[in-house]
């Protein structure tokens, strides 16, 4: 199987601790020092108070599903449609998009909890979420 796309080409001072932490199957994101904003995706700058202070926080990987849609046109070669990809509103706050480890036939409701789990490419490794229950 082909490996996964990169988001960004290169790791840079901003993104490293987010890559190095999924290639450990963590999923972290920046909490703003100054205000408290838990953030996601990666950045240098909060969107709240413009504080470029921040720490970093390791997700609870326990979300619900705010939305999802089934997609059925094969984008890439690493992701064999159908599948499903949801929206989820993390413990910590932010949603994070990501592919539902499961056919694209599963049913999916608003709400439903979900926690995160990992794929590992060659070169990275990316979440995917599992149903509870
Ligand atoms: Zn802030």
């Amino acid at each position: 199987m082909p490996d996964f796309p990169r988001p960004y080409p290169e790791r840079d001072r901003d993104t490293t601790p987010f890559w190095e932490a999924q290639d450990q199957h963590e999923l972290k994101f920046q909490r703003c020092t100054k205000c408290g904003v838990v953030r996601y995706l990666v950045g240098p700058l909060c969107p709240e108070c413009h504080s470029f202070e921040h720490e970093w926080i390791t997700s609870s990987g326990k979300g619900t599903v705010a939305s999802y849609t089934v997609v059925r046109q094969q984008t890439h070669p690493a992701f064999p449609a159908p599948y499903t990809i949801l929206l989820v509103e993390m413990e910590e706050g932010p949603r994070v998009v990501a592919r539902l480890d499961a056919p694209a036939e599963t049913p999916v409701e608003i709400g439903a909890s979900v926690h995160v789990e990992w794929e590992d490419g060659d070169k990275q490794s990316l979440p995917v979420f599992v149903l509870d229950g």
